[in-house]
This record gives structure tokens, C-alpha cells and sequence, in this order.
């Protein structure tokens, strides 16, 4: 499997995952000029694309999909409320592939298991992708790490997960109290020290290879989010872990596994 992350952080999220000839997006968050200008930066022609995947509805998810479906009718893979909230802005003749989150969805020798997590939109979703005997997970926007998301996760070669604030950052940001709960709630999203505890717990007794994304420009910075990781990683007797960040805009590297 290869993975690239084509932009991550508050502004947009989206991912390219293939296997063989399957070809997926993971979100949509820019617009559809810039995906298309990244996947051509890949070398990948839209139209040979075998699925996009929207997790929910917020802008930094879906922002290009209106532009891009118009002008490529590539499959859109989406749960049944998050497609009822999108559908008015969508071409009428777009291919949507409406999906249960029980559901398994397969392609050519690569299986998309999506799981709910905790967040404030309609029902957003986190994914594990597994092609041949690798696993990859994408969890972003996640308010805390539930039971079911540890258990989605578990046995990850790579993960892509939020680390989306510091807390002192956030705390002494100038953003109102409202905000301030509504990111470090339940239905927010993964701080620094929620995702490096989640990940100590999903590599312990291994090396953990992580893609440390959906980085708040005003509260985090990469080195904190890092730092966080490697400090939760200490007890873990494997020493070479890949800590990775996903940069805001532009490529992240080529993830082969
Ligand atoms: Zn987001
Ligand atoms: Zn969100």
C-alpha cells in the first residue's frame, strides 16, 4: 500500500491510499483546482480514481467535491446522513455509493472498514483500510478514543491520527470559552496527550509508525505534537519508531507498506 497525505490540518484533509490498481481519496477538504493540481503532483489522473471517501461533513473534509464530481464522475463513498446533509450541493447525476458503518466496503484485494467515532457532525467516521497483510488506520476529528476505535485500530503498521491541539496552547489561546470546550469536548477532537496515549496503546510492544496530522495552526505545533508522542512512546522497549507529520498544505512524503 502507498500512502500521501495531500493536505492536513484545520483548513482541509485529504489522503491518497493505493493498493494494485485501487485508487482512494480519504476526504476531500481542498478545493477541487488544488486536489486536482496534488494529484497530478502524484502523477495520478483523476478519473482513474476508484472511490472517494467523505468521513463527514465539515468543510476541511469536502470542501472540492462539488467542483471535482462536476468535472470527474468518480464514485463518492459516503454513510447515508452525511449524504442527505451534502446532497443539495452535489451534481444531480454523481455517483454516490451510500454505505452502512457496519458495512465493509471492497475493492480489487482492498477491503475499507469505516467505525464511528465521537465528533460534532452527523456521523462521522474513521476508517481502516487493510490490503493483503497491512493495515492502515485514519482517525481525525475524534473527540476521544473509544473502545470501538481502539479496537478498529488495533494491529495498525500505520496510522494516520489527529493531534490536533496542545492543551496549554489551547488554553491560553484568545479563543472564546465556548470554542475552547467545543474542540476539547467529547465531540471535539484528539489533543496531543489523548493521541500519544492512544498511540503508546496501539504500539505497545512494537514499533510504532505513525502520520501525526489535522495539526491546529493557532494551538500545536508539530514539535509539541512530536514531543507528546515519543514521551508517551518511552516505556516502549522498541526504540526506532516513525513519528511523522502531515504538513498543513502541500505532500506529505510517499508511505510505502
Ligand atoms: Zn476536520
Ligand atoms: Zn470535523
Amino acid at each position: 500500500m502507498k500512502v500521501v497525505t495531500l493536505a492536513s490540518g484545520s483548513k482541509a484533509n485529504s489522503t491518497y491510499v493505493e493498493s494494485g490498481d485501487v485508487r482512494l481519496l480519504f476526504d476531500m477538504g481542498l478545493s477541487g483546482k488544488a486536489t486536482l493540481e496534488r494529484l497530478s503532483e502524484l502523477g495520478v489522473l483523476p478519473m482513474s480514481l476508484s472511490g472517494i471517501f467523505i468521513s463527514h461533513e465539515h468543510k476541511d473534509h469536502c470542501r472540492g467535491l462539488r467542483v471535482f464530481t462536476k468535472k470527474y464522475n468518480v464514485p463518492v463513498y459516503v454513510n447515508m446522513p452525511t449524504a442527505e446533509l451534502l446532497a443539495s450541493e452535489l451534481p444531480p447525476d454523481i455517483k454516490l455509493r451510500v454505505f452502512s458503518v457496519q458495512e465493509e466496503i471492497k475493492f480489487n484485494g482492498l477491503r475499507v472498514i469505516p467505525f464511528s467515532v465521537p465528533h460534532n457532525s452527523i456521523e462521522p467516521l474513521g476508517y481502516s483500510i487493510i490490503a493483503g497483510k497491512k493495515k492502515i488506520g485514519i482517525l481525525t476529528d475524534c473527540g476521544f478514543a473509544t473502545n470501538l476505535v481502539k479496537e478498529r485500530l488495533k494491529d495498525v503498521d500505520l496510522l494516520l491520527i489527529e493531534s490536533n491541539y496542545d492543551e496549554e496552547m489551547l488554553k491560553n489561546s484568545s479563543y472564546p470559552w465556548s470554542i475552547k470546550q467545543r474542540i476539547s469536548g467529547r465531540l471535539g477532537h484528539l489533543s496531543n496527550k489523548a493521541s500519544a496515549k492512544l498511540i503508546a496503546e496501539l504500539f505497545k510492544g512494537r514499533k510504532a509508525k505513525v502520520i501525526l496530522g489535522h495539526l491546529s495552526e493557532n494551538t500545536n505545533t508539530p514539535e509539541l505534537a512530536a514531543a507528546a508522542v515519543e514521551s508517551a512512546l518511552r516505556n516502549n522497549v522498541n526504540e526506532s519508531h516513525e513519528i511523522y507529520h502531515a504538513p498543513r498544505e502541500g505532500l506529505s512524503g510517499i508511505f510505502n507498506l
